[in-house]
Order: C-alpha cells, then sequence, then structure tokens
C-alpha cells in the first residue's frame, strides 16, 4: 500500500496543467508565454514582466538548508494555509471523507475542509489542552483522511510531545496522514518532526515563514513530506503561485547575515513571553496565564471585557477567543518589543492615563 492510496483517485489520474514556464525555455528570446517585453515601473532588475518558476530553484534549496530535508520533499505555498487547502483537495471526497481535529485549535482546518465539502470530527484536548491520543484514536473513523496537530497549539499555546506524534504516525499508518503544523515551532523548546519524515510516509510537516521569520506579507510557507505527496499536490497548485518580489524577499530573509538576526529576534521574543507571564500573573484580575511555546500568551481573566476594553482604549488590539470551547474568559496576546509589551501591561494596570501609557512605551 502506498499513502497515495489515500487521495482521491481522481486527483491521482488527473493530467496536470502544464504551463509555459514549465515546459523547456532554453531558447533567449521567450515568445511562449504571451508576456510582455516590458519591465514594469520599479522593476529594480526583478523581470516582473515574465511568469515566475512555480517553485524557484533557489528557494528550494535555501528552505531545504533551512528545514534540513531534500527539495524533493518540500512544496513552497502562499503560507502555510494553502498547503491545508491543497491537501484537503486531494485527500477528502466531498461528502464523503473527514479530517479530524483537537479542540480548541486554529480555525483553518475546518473551514479548509466545509469548504471541500469533508465532515469535520472534533476532539476535545484533554486536561489542561494536552493532546489526548487515545481519545484521536477512539473518535477515529475509517472516514478520516487526515489528523490535523497544531503542535505548538494555538490558540492555547501549549507543546504537543514527539512521541505522541509517532503515536498516531504508527496507529495510523496506511489510514489517515498525519498533518503537524509547525506554525509556532520556532518558539518552542522542542526539535521539529521533520525528523520523523525519514519513517514515516504518512506524515506532513507544515512550516511557514509569517511568524518568527517575519514574513507573514510575503504568504510563504512550506509543506514537507514523502517527495510522492509533493508531487500529487503540485499537480492541484495553481500554475505560477509564488510572486518574485516575494521569493526574493524571503531568499534575502535566509542569507546567514540576516538568519543570525532572525534567531536573535526568536530569543528576545521568547525571553520576553516569560517576563510578560511573570508580571501577567501578578495583575489583579488575571486569573491564570496558560503556558505557552508560541510567540503569544493566553490569558485567563475574571472580567475579559473589562481587559478589553481597558486594552482597547489604549489602542491595543488583541484577539479575544471567548468563542472557544473552555477559552470563555481568555484573551490571546501576541508577544511584541519590550516597549510594546510593556504599553499592554501599562493598559492592563488599568490605572494610567493613555498619554502616560504612550510616553512609557516611547522612553523604552
Ligand atoms: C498563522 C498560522 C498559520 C498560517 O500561516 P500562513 O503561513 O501565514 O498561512 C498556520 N497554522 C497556524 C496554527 C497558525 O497560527
Amino acid at each position: 500500500m502506498s499513502v497515495l492510496d489515500l487521495a482521491r483517485p481522481e486527483i491521482r489520474a488527473l493530467q496536470a496543467y502544464a504551463s509555459a514556464r514549465m515546459e523547456s525555455a532554453t531558447g533567449n528570446l521567450l515568445l511562449n508565454a504571451n508576456e510582455s517585453p516590458w519591465a514594469p515601473p520599479g522593476d529594480a532588475g526583478l523581470a516582473c514582466h515574465r511568469y515566475p518558476e512555480p517553485q524557484p530553484l533557489a528557494l528550494l534549496e535555501a528552505l531545504g538548508l533551512l528545514y534540513g530535508v531534500e527539495s524533493n520533499r518540500l512544496l513552497i505555498g502562499r503560507g502555510s494555509d494553502e498547503p491545508i487547502d491543497l491537501l484537503l483537495r486531494a485527500f477528502c471526497r466531498a461528502g464523503q471523507d473527514a479530517i479530524l481535529i483537537q479542540t480548541p485549535v486554529f480555525g483553518m482546518y475546518a473551514v479548509s475542509a466545509r469548504i471541500q465539502g469533508a465532515a469535520v470530527l472534533e476532539v476535545p484536548l484533554a486536561e489542561s489542552f494536552v493532546l489526548d491520543t487515545g481519545a484521536v484514536l477512539n473518535a477515529l473513523t475509517p472516514a478520516v483522511k487526515l489528523v490535523f496537530v497544531c503542535r505548538p497549539n494555538n490558540p492555547t499555546g501549549q507543546d504537543v510531545a514527539l512521541a505522541d506524534i509517532v503515536v498516531l504516525l504508527r496507529a495510523l499508518n496506511g489510514r489517515a496522514l498525519v498533518v503537524v503544523d509547525e506554525a509556532y515551532t520556532e518558539f518552542a523548546d522542542h526539535g521539529s518532526a521533520v525528523s520523523l519524515l525519514d519513517h514515516y510516509d504518512n506524515l506532513v510537516v507544515l512550516r511557514t515563514l509569517s511568524k518568527a521569520w517575519g514574513l507573514a506579507g510575503a504568504r510563504i510557507g512550506c509543506l514537507l513530506a514523502d517527495a510522492r505527496i509533493v508531487t500529487l499536490l503540485r499537480k492541484i497548485m495553481s500554475p505560477y503561485p509564488l510572486p518574485r518580489p516575494c521569493v526574493e524577499l524571503v531568499l534575502m530573509a535566509l542569507s546567514e547575515e540576516e538568519k543570525t538576526r532572525t534567531r536573535q529576534h526568536i530569543a528576545d521574543l521568547r525571553e520576553q513571553r516569560e517576563l510578560m507571564r511573570d508580571v501577567l500573573v501578578m495583575l489583579p484580575g488575571v486569573r491564570t496565564v496558560l503556558p505557552s511555546q508560541t510567540n503569544f500568551l493566553s490569558v485567563r481573566f475574571d472580567d475579559a471585557d473589562v481587559a478589553l476594553s481597558r486594552l482597547s482604549m489604549a489602542g491595543i488590539v488583541v484577539r479575544d477567543v471567548r468563542h472557544y470551547a473552555r477559552l470563555g474568559d481568555t484573551l490571546r496576546i501576541t508577544i511584541g518589543t519590550a516597549a510594546e509589551n510593556a504599553r499592554v501591561l501599562a493598559a492592563l494596570e488599568g490605572h494610567r492615563s493613555f498619554a502616560q501609557v504612550c510616553e512609557r512605551s516611547t522612553d523604552a
């Protein structure tokens, strides 16, 4: 049995669209793609009048190096949201197949499933929002093709042990893919599940440049998986998903010098996260702060409405996650610079005027 047996048969059989740029282009006068001969204003050598490479070689190499995989196991998408959608479309038949998620969790898995017409099996995370492998395996039905694990979890911030991923991979071998979304893994103490790719062909890992790498606006994310899965998903991807300016920006961010700078930013954010937690737990009105391995803290308040209005009066926008089951008192606060975090704390303390808060943050 091959992992591809889990995919929709019509997708496996599909003849992919062959774009002009994918066909050989060895000449020096490109008249095969109906492009303009003139570069647009502000092009600065990017040659944006030309279609981009579908999966730019330089970017595949840089990301392969960053994540420690060969480039044939790498699919680069428009953020990691795109691979999530591609997985749904390739593996779930509308009205028949399903995904399984552990809640509360990032909303896109269920949204992509519903767009595709796939059912969503929701299994609550265990006490303290820990992944419950037993509950997942109990809830499993033959319809489930994708089991999503958010590691560390958004919106609760807690980690998932690699050993638990292995339990799922073994139990689901031949039955379903385990999709480990590591959007926040750079902020965690743990190592990436990428290390398991050699051993389990039903593992898919999602990584993104949107969070730790500071490139949310460039929309670049990756799927790492068995090369056959990558090939299958490329068939259903739009022909030119990666805009040249975005690719250039990411290549710059992945130079050795910039990587060092980003690693420093990650270390700073991790330190700020712990400092914030230490102060937040002492603030009146704060019930508790959930443990976090991410760049955010989910904070339980006695009265989240009061906290929200104090923050909003100070011009601070945080994520209201009270609509999630078991998070009825919780706001999710992203960790910013030291000055930004000080502004959050001052606003929550509630006895400083807006002006003083701003003053304090510009001083810092
Ligand atoms: C932010 C986020 C993503 C989406 O990231 P993009 O790469 O920007 O699409 C995926 N998964 C989780 C859990 C996230 O929080």
